[in-house]
């Protein structure tokens, strides 16, 4: 079997599908690999390290990926690209089908076996393949670094000759794998973390991170472990209890999503009107629209004296351990899909039958 790996080229992308550790695992498994020369580069995994693997080091991406049976990525590849993948080959990454319909044809116009990641269901077995939430803990990691530095104040408690400083109030929205990290580090960071989110099992989640959990009166579980949406009333008795309560907060991080809509708007233009100066709000929801109303996706801008960041691809930012988790992530779904060295699809396991795409008929 040969896998191929291009290097990505959305704008910004430093991450990679493949890093030393996981080319050495498939060699050992029978596949023959071979990656685009500097790949790895801005992840910081350099040429020699894929060779010292085993990969072959390749001088484009036609000879990386043109007549793999397995391309892996990160971002999906362009409608060219994929028109240039082998006919009827596997392609696995984050790749948004239905985001983009030039994609999606591109993917059948070319008779790929593709796997969105994103797809696969978050089951106990998917665990160890879930780059949603492998990358989402470095998404949130990454926006308290960034409040941090744009906030105008220490988060720890100091004792100092010049006086006591009192520590940052710090609020997470939305305590899912990114927020539940963005509380940790928080938290590590010495601030006074605070956390809220619409399903009640995250109380206990926030607690033993050492938050603590922001009770605004609204409950909304909804199917496979996510959040519904809010009703109106729902929206309108979280806003008004939110709206006072952000009037003492220092910093707040959003992170709430509900999967497959825009992000839920949850801090209003108003609430950041009545915040205090020099408050910021990290929206790493910015990504799908933002949790706040005056988010500017990938603009750092200021209103009123708050500082609204609304930062795209976090994950990139943190490219080295965020590729190490994404690479990991892809070699034990790949393993799925190779039986004795060779290719094998079995559609009645539910990992390949949920995730592949198009959608086939349950065997
Ligand atoms: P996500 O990115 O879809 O959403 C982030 C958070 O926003 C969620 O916790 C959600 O409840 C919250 N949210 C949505 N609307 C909100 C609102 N109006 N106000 C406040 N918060 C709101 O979710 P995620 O982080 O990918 O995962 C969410 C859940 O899935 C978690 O319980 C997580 O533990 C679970 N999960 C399970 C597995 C598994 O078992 N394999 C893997 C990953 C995640």
């Amino acid at each position: 079997v040969a896998i191929g790996i291009a290097r990505e080229t959305a704008p910004g992308e430093r991450r990679v599908a493949l890093t030393p550790e996981t080319c050495k695992k498939f060699i050992a498994a029978g596949a023959d690999v071979r990656i685009e020369r500097d790949a790895g580069m801005r992840a910081g995994f350099p040429d020699s390290a894929y060779a010292d693997a085993g990969a072959r080091i390749v001088d484009d991406a036609d000879a990386a990926v043109g007549d793999a049976d397995i391309a892996l990525c990160v971002q999906p590849p362009s409608p060219e690209r994929i028109a240039r993948l082998k006919s009827g080959g596997v392609l696995i990454g984050i790749l948004q089908p239905q985001a983009d319909a030039a994609r999606g044809d591109a993917i059948v116009a070319r008779q790929l076996v593709a796997f969105p990641l994103e797809r696969l269901p978050r089951t106990t077995r998917a665990q160890a393949m879930d780059v949603l939430s492998s990358q989402a803990g470095m998404a949130g990691y990454k926006a308290v670094l960034i409040a941090a530095q744009l906030a105008p104040r220490f988060f720890p408690m100091l004792t100092t000759a010049a006086g006591t400083i009192r520590p940052s109030r710090v609020l997470i929205v939305g305590a899912g794998v990114a927020g539940l990290q963005a509380i940790a580090t928080a938290k590590r960071l010495g601030a006074q973390v605070e956390g809220f989110d619409v399903r009640p099992e995250t109380r206990e989640q926030i607690e033993s991170l050492g938050g603590k959990f922001l009770d605004l009166g609204v409950s909304a579980a909804g199917e496979g472990g996510y959040a519904r949406q809010l009703t109106d009333e729902e929206r309108a008795e979280q806003q008004r209890r939110l709206a006072e309560h952000l009037k003492l907060v220092d910093v707040v991080v959003c992170t709430a999503a509900v999967p497959g809509r825009p992000a839920p708007k949850i801090v209003t233009a108003a609430m950041v009107d009545g915040m205090k100066p020099g408050s910021v709000i990290v929206d790493l929801a910015a990504e799908t629209g933002g949790n706040c109303e005056r988010t500017q996706p990938g603009e750092t801008i200021e209103a009123g004296g708050v500082i609204v960041a609304g930062p795209l691809n976090l994950a990139s930012m943190g490219a080295l351990h965020a590729s190490e988790m994404y690479a990991r992530n892809v070699y034990n779904f790949a393993s799925l899909l190779l039986k004795d060295g060779a290719l094998a699809f079995d559609w009645n396991d539910e990992l390949l039958a949920r995730s592949v795409w198009p959608e086939r008929a349950p065997a």
